[in-house]
């Protein structure tokens, strides 16, 4: 038996257990230069929900009635590879199914005695080279500026917001909860954080927690949130657009305040940004990432579901905010 889970539907608004489907197969069979891998860890993500939708984007939308994929660490059980052998751990963008085969193309050996496997899929993967090149490549932070973070208890903005710290910034975050918001000054080292669930006026709030305006805003929610943070936008601010998961899942286009005018008066810059455009810099990046993590300059968070049933509830969860860092799936 080989689970697998399809989208069933594509989801209208929120997703929904109901546009997922589990299936099953035969355990599959490897040929020669195969590789039999079992999954480990799979990631869920935010961006996933924008690959449901029939959408032209930037990566090609997931088909009906067929696996939906992500980032996956998975086991080699078999190997007709000359490059891998039973045992090896690998990283790649894999099918959602307990069992697949593999000709090795974008496979990536991990080692699991460096760091905890589930890691390669957070801070020394996707959410950490995420975090490491936009901030570093748009954001540009210089010693003594102010970042603001959204999403900053997540899995990029938890790290966003630390290599602020490193690079000498004041570093304001904005998430979810009290506890997120405790988390953030108490293990990540924020100087200062702003629950906007709890918050009335998040335009007050900004303006006292960043007195000297903000110079460098990492956005990763996008709506109302962004629009009070780019009132307060300084002379020659870089406005990093990361993610906007407040609109991933608006039924028509949402409307806001016309950003233009803080642009032009502040001279600054807005760019949107996909992690693989800094493909090249990504080993550079591991490095960087991983030697931080060893100084224990660098800390992160996970919440690990467990079992492979549990990967489409662990999704829905992450638009309701119930994952503190990298949300992972333990098969
Ligand atoms: P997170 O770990 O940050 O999880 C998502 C978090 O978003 C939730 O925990 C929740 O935290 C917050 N959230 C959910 N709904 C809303 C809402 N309506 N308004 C405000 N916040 C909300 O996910 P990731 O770290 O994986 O991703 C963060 C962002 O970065 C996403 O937008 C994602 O799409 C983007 N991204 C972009 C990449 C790129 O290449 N540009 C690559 C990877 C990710 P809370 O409790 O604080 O609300």
């Amino acid at each position: 038996m080989n689970q697998v889970i399809l989208l069933n539907k594509r989801p209208s608004g929120k997703p929904q257990l109901s546009d997922f489907q589990f299936s099953n197969e035969g355990k599959p069979v490897i040929s020669e230069g195969e590789v039999l891998l079992k999954a480990k860890y799979v990631s869920v993500d935010p961006y996933l929900r924008g690959r449901m939708n029939d959408a032209k984007s930037y990566i090609p939308s997931f088909e009906l009635n067929q696996p939906i994929s992500s980032g996956i660490i998975a086991e080699v059980v078999e190997s007709y590879h000359t490059n891998f052998t039973k045992g090896d751990f690998v990283s790649g963008l894999l099918l959602w199914k307990e069992f697949q085969t593999s000709n090795g193309e974008g496979l990536m050996k991990v080692d699991g005695s460096r760091a905890p496997l589930s890691a390669y899929l957070g801070v020394l993967g996707l959410t950490g080279l995420t975090a490491f090149m936009g901030l570093t490549e748009i954001g540009k932070p210089q010693k003594g500026e102010t970042l603001v973070v959204s999403g900053a208890a997540g899995a990029v903005g938890s790290v966003a917001g630390q290599i602020g710290k490193l690079k000498g910034c004041r570093v304001v975050g904005i998430a979810g909860t009290d506890e997120k918001v405790e988390m953030l000054t108490s293990k990540f080292g924020f100087d200062a954080a702003i629950n906007y669930h709890s918050t009335r006026d998040m335009n007050a709030a900004i303006a006292k927690a960043c007195p000297h305006g903000v110079d460098l805003y990492f956005d990763n929610v996008g709506g109302e949130i962004s629009d009070a943070v780019h009132n307060h936008i300084n002379r020659f601010a870089r406005i990093v657009v990361c993610g906007s998961i407040s609109v991933y899942n608006a039924t028509s286009v949402p409307v806001g305040p016309r950003i233009q005018p803080f642009l032009i008066k502040n001279s600054a810059l807005m760019q949107g940004f996909i992690v693989n455009n800094f493909n090249a810099k990504f080993p550079d990046a591991i490095k960087q990432l991983s030697n931080w993590l060893a100084e224990e300059k660098l800390t992160y968070n996970e919440t690990i579901r467990e079992g492979f049933n549990a990967i489409p509830q662990a999704f829905i969860d992450l638009f309701e905010g119930k994952n503190k860092g990298k949300m992972v799936v333990k098969v």
